[in-house]
């Protein structure tokens, strides 16, 4: 597959870009379903065939889910290094966030001391 070829995710055909919508985050500009699949799923047919198919529309995404779990867990981990970075940079910021860390794990703590006399 070169760069101006996509493989749809719902028909598996290969064609050009062209025959893919265009959407601004996709990987390759385009979203993952071809033109015509994304039709198909747009009629009055549609919502009966996926609520027929549930099973299937599940798995799916949950293949999907698992396929890019590791890009998510990468993903925000950079986001996670840039906020830090940014935070650790201005030491008011910095403080700040300190300050919310303590309170945020004294009340985790609370909750859990709560839990535990509750149960
Ligand atoms: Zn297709």
């Amino acid at each position: 597959m070169n760069e101006s070829t996509k493989t749809c995710t719902k028909c598996g055909e290969t064609k050009h870009v062209s025959d893919f919508y265009a959407k601004e985050r996709g990987k390759y500009g385009v979203m993952s379903w071809c033109k015509r699949c994304h039709l198909a799923m747009t009629t009055p047919n549609a919502r009966a065939w996926q609520q027929a198919h549930r099973d299937r529309a599940y798995a799916t995404h949950k293949r999907y889910r698992e396929r890019t779990l590791d890009n998510r867990r990468a993903q925000n981990r950079r986001a996670y290094e840039q906020r830090m970075a940014r935070i650790k940079a201005n030491p008011e910021l910095h403080a700040r966030y300190l300050e919310h860390k303590r309170e945020s794990q004294r009340a985790w703590r609370a909750a859990r001391r709560h839990q535990a006399v509750d149960a």
